[in-house]
């Protein structure tokens, strides 16, 4: 059978089998939680509390007024200890509040409860959306609520729930998929629901065989039923898990250089985002935990793992029994988009999908040699970029001219530097590039 794909994508070695079959395992929480006040995309929140305030599991300690942002909530009971810049694992250093746990873990409320969720609203939805801080769990960490407000300009048919996880390594929402496949089929209907569409499309790829297997499964009980919802089972590819390539291969629509799903017709959401929004409406749950792979060939017990949002990174590894030979790479996320990490001491924020330890490079690794025009990232590139010109132009800061080849389009997915015979490190030289492009 031809499994359903986009144009152009890699195929590196995948490695999920080192956790796809370990179930997620909750760790115990750490006795200090270091919570940045910008996890996600938008304006960063500001404090609630003081240095000195006695915070509980799930308490609203920051927020911003701005209109795409997030809240944060305390992860755990205990005493502010410091609200000051801090490891953060993306911006080097940011600020955050510092929460010393006093062991008791304990709640505004009963977190376990499940309540009747009745005949919700959509704007009951988003603001509870809202409210718990739920953000897009996959890595970009987009605010959910404001995803889920579709501008008046703009017609949506179809929600698709992401599951494709196709970085190597991570096994988080696969992992998810096979064990609370129902909540998350909940969540996906509240979001449709939010949205006003009544078509759903459950994106998987064929490397998951078991979670394909459960959410059919699941799919014949769900309180708010999608009346249109079909599995889709898709070629397993790199990075089938954009947006624009999953609304491609599933859809066959086409979002518009510098567009958005929304001009298509489409919201995209992935599996763990639509977990969060079933436990922040039916349990009053804010987004103050999540499951994160800890995974690579330096770790000694590769593992999915329940971890509360602001745990250090040491906590993770020692959990799974810490290094069995020293990390040349420490990466939190995926091997091809993730972000290198000097220090085990930074948190886990909303966007942690994984934290990898590995003794050599994924990509490249080798030294860097003269490019041969073979246009491998050329047909590589799900973006129908041309890589090699793009870099030529940015090595020499012609920015303008690379502004023309459609830099800005680039997603950053790394397929070209992962395919390039000569080891050039293309990503790099366009991430470069797009932070110097002229503005207008
Ligand atoms: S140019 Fe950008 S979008 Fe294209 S393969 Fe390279 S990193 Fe991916
Ligand atoms: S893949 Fe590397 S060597 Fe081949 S054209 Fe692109 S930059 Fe040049």
């Amino acid at each position: 059978m031809l499994l359903k794909s986009f144009k152009g994508g890699v195929h590196p070695r995948y490695f999920k089998d080192l956790t796809s079959g370990k179930s997620i395992r909750k760790i115990d929480p750490p006795d200090r939680f270091i919570i940045p006040l910008i996890q996600h995309t938008g304006g960063p929140c500001a404090p609630l509390v003081g240095v000195g305030d006695l915070v509980k599991k799930g308490q609203l300690i920051g927020k911003s007024d701005k209109y795409i942002s997030s809240c944060v909530h305390a992860s755990t009971s205990g005493k502010v200890v410091l609200i000051d810049k801090a490891p953060h694992p993306i911006l080097g250093k940011a600020q955050a509040i510092t929460i010393e746990a006093d062991g008791r873990d304990e709640g505004v409320k009963d977190f376990s409860k499940v309540r009747d969720m009745g005949e919700i609203s959509p704007d009951e939805i988003r603001r509870k959306i809202e409210e718990a801080g739920i953000v897009g769990l996959g890595g970009a960490a987009f605010p959910t609520h404001v995803k889920m407000t579709i501008p008046e300009n703009k017609k949506v048919d179809t929600i698709i729930l992401n599951g494709a996880e196709c970085e190597p390594y991570l096994t988080c929402d696969g992992r998810l998929m096979v064990e609370r496949p129902k909540d998350i089929l909940e969540g996906l209907g509240l979001m449709a629901r939010a949205i006003g569409v009544d078509r759903a499309i459950i994106a998987i790829e064929d490397n998951k065989p078991e979670a394909i297997a459960s959410i059919e499964k699941a799919l014949q009980n769900t309180q708010y039923k999608i009346r249109d919802t079909k599995v889709v089972t898709l070629a397993t590819k790199y990075p089938q898990g954009g947006e624009k390539q999953l609304i491609a291969a599933s859809l066959g629509r086409e979002v518009p250089p510098c567009g958005l799903p929304f001009d298509v017709g489409v919201v995209v959401s992935n599996a763990g985002t639509a977990l969060a929004v079933y436990e922040a409406i039916s349990k009053d749950k804010p987004l103050f935990e999540r499951v994160v792979t800890v995974s690579g060939d330096c770790i000694k017990e590769p593992s999915n793992l329940l971890v509360r949002i602001g745990t250090p990174i040491k906590a993770l590894i020692d959990a799974c029994g810490g290094f069995k030979k020293r990390p040349k790479r420490l990466i939190m996320g995926g091997p091809m988009m993730g972000v290198a990490q000097t220090s085990t001491e930074v948190p886990v924020i909303k966007g942690t999908s994984g934290i990898l330890a590995l003794s050599g490079e994924f990509t490249g690794g080798r030294e860097e040699g003269p490019c041969i025009r073979c246009a491998r990232c050329v047909d590589v590139c799900p973006m129908r970029l041309l890589p090699t010109d793009i870099v030529r132009l940015a090595r020499k800061a012609r920015y303008e001219d690379a502004k023309g080849l459609n830099i800005s389009d680039c997603m950053e997915c790394g397929a070209c530097t992962h395919e390039c015979p000569a080891r050039i490190p293309l990503v790099q030289w366009i991430r470069l590039g797009k932070m110097n492009i002229p503005k207008g």
